[in-house]
């Protein structure tokens, strides 16, 4: 029997943590190193943030530099992981009667391949995307993580990609080292403590936290991820952050593992 995988949730950051090496791209690297080496990964990023459910469905899922104004060394990465057109239909079964359309011309956004390139660096595991679809309630979301379960004890790693706070707006470009915002500083502490007490449904109703809720999460794109990763906890499953910070006074880079 496979052994049960891990369900990761990554706070990405800023993009160029793609390229730099720090002490968030050190610990993912050593996540790398600390799990068993999956058949394929299932990455749900807060860069692929539609309105449908989709998976990505090709042999060969092209690198999407999927922002603006960077080095031109970022826009150079390329993350030639194959996909997996077979792990897409399986996602698309496990989903139903949800309907998943197969995208065969989406590639591999940034919230996805700057985490994996210091996760799995040789890029030799297949990927497949997930879409967040945007039009549905964060309870749609935890419940999908739910459906997904089956993954793990198939050896297909999930993993999340956002950040669980998130606001560009007070964020410190090229100041990574600003001191946090309180309210990032209670919001973060709070939703760890609430993950940690097994309290899912109040994580999902992350918007009945109060005015911490709305600096840290101004939209839900970034915070969405790691719901599909608690999802995919099981009753009493151990759960810790292995990476932990906050970037530029308002981006979490906590990461969750559970398993
Ligand atoms: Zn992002």
């Amino acid at each position: 029997m496979t052994d049960l995988m891990p369900a990761i949730f990554f706070g990405h950051g800023n993009p160029m943590n793609a390229l730099s090496k720090n002490a968030y791209t050190d610990g993912w690297t050593s996540i790398g190193k600390s799990i068993p080496r999956p058949k394929a990964v299932l990455a749900i990023s807060a860069h692929w943030y539609i309105p449908a459910c989709a998976v990505t469905a090709s042999l060969f899922p092209e690198t999407i530099h999927d922002f603006g104004g960077f080095p031109e060394a970022l826009y150079q990465v390329e993350y030639p992981a194959p996909g997996s057109p077979e792990l897409a239909l399986h996602v698309k079964d496990l989903l139903s009667p949800v309907f998943v359309e197969l995208d065969e011309s989406r590639g591999l956004d940034h919230g996805t391949w700057a985490v994996l390139r210091h996760v799995f660096p040789d890029a030799d595991i297949p990927i497949v995307q997930l879409a967040i679809d945007r039009t549905q309630p964060p309870l749609f979301h935890y419940e999908i993580g739910k459906r997904l379960s089956p993954l793990r004890e198939e050896g297909v790693l999930v993993i999340g990609s956002g950040n669980l706070v998130h606001n560009l707006s007070a964020y410190a470009w090229g100041n990574p080292v600003v001191a946090p915002f309180d309210w990032a500083l209670r919001f973060e502490k709070n939703i760890r403590e609430l993950m940690l007490k097994g309290d899912d449904a109040q994580v999902v109703a992350y918007k009945g936290l109060g005015p911490d809720a709305m600096m840290s999460v101004p939209t839900p794109d970034h915070y969405l991820p790691l719901l599909y990763v608690m999802g995919l906890r099981k009753k009493n499953e151990e759960i810790r952050f292995p990476v932990q910070g906050v970037d530029g006074g308002s981006v979490s880079m906590l990461a969750v593992q559970i398993g």
